[in-house]
């Protein structure tokens, strides 16, 4: 179970990350938010005047990019300056899909996910996780819920956080992000052929952290049974 690697996709507000950081903790091994990665990004290129599809200019910014993550991967830092507030405005919300969806940001970001994957254990959560950069793992989920819930849940979760949020405006911003994903040339945000689809909108967040762990106890039986 040491190395690990569990790969979980799905559309925003599904639940991704509350429940990938459980289930890294439950089973002793890293978390990778890899949205985060889309974000620093984005944010990078706003902060330096850069739009993201310079490549030119993106490929200066990328000489001096180190990401390190902290806090049980809660926490950023970029070049040792913890982003972790400034990557999650509506402002990087609408400027992360010109980093997502440009084909050099892709690659350079699925080489930096795969270098942390190496040798360790990660539950690692995006967008392509199953079908592009940990595709060869037999451990992959497809998380959903109905958007009305996903939103639901994002208001909530602002609220918690003390940001004042509107549902109707959080709902649309869902749709449109879904459907960037979705529709983009370069690694689409889509199932992967052998992940297993779980719809998380009746389930509390402890039922689909029990739901994923059987499944991955289910699978790596069958891995030693086959050996
Ligand atoms: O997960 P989060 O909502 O923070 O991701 C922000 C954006 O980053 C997504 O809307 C998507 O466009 C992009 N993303 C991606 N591939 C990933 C992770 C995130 O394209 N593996």
């Amino acid at each position: 179970m040491k190395n690990i690697h569990i790969a979980i996709d799905g559309p925003a507000g599904a639940g991704k990350s509350t429940i990938a950081k459980i289930l890294a903790d439950k089973l002793g091994i890293i978390y990778l938010d890899t949205g985060a990665m889309y974000r620093a990004v984005a944010y990078c290129a706003k902060m330096n005047g850069v739009s993201c599809d310079d490549n030119d200019a993106l490929a200066k910014i990328f000489t001096d990019f180190n990401l390190e993550f902290s806090d049980g991967g809660r926490k950023l830092a970029l070049n040792g300056e913890d982003i972790s507030a400034f990557i999650r405005t509506p402002e990087i919300d609408v400027l992360v899909g010109g980093a997502a969806s440009n084909p050099f940001v892709r690659s350079h970001l699925v080489n930096m996910q795969r270098e942390i994957a190496k040798g360790v254990g990660v539950v690692m959560e995006g967008r392509d996780i199953g079908t592009v950069v940990l595709k060869d793992t037999p451990y992959k989920f497809y998380l959903d819920a109905s958007v009305d819930v996903r939103a639901n849940r994002r208001y909530l979760q602002n609220r918690e956080r003390g940001i004042e949020s509107d549902l109707e405006a959080i709902k649309n911003d869902i749709i449109r992000r879904d459907h960037l994903d979705s529709t983009r040339e370069t690694d689409p945000l889509t199932k992967a052929d052998d992940a297993i689809y779980i719809d998380s909108s009746l389930l509390t967040t402890d039922e689909a952290v029990e739901l994923m762990l059987e499944k991955i106890n289910g699978i790596t039986k069958r891995l030693e049974e086959n050996v």
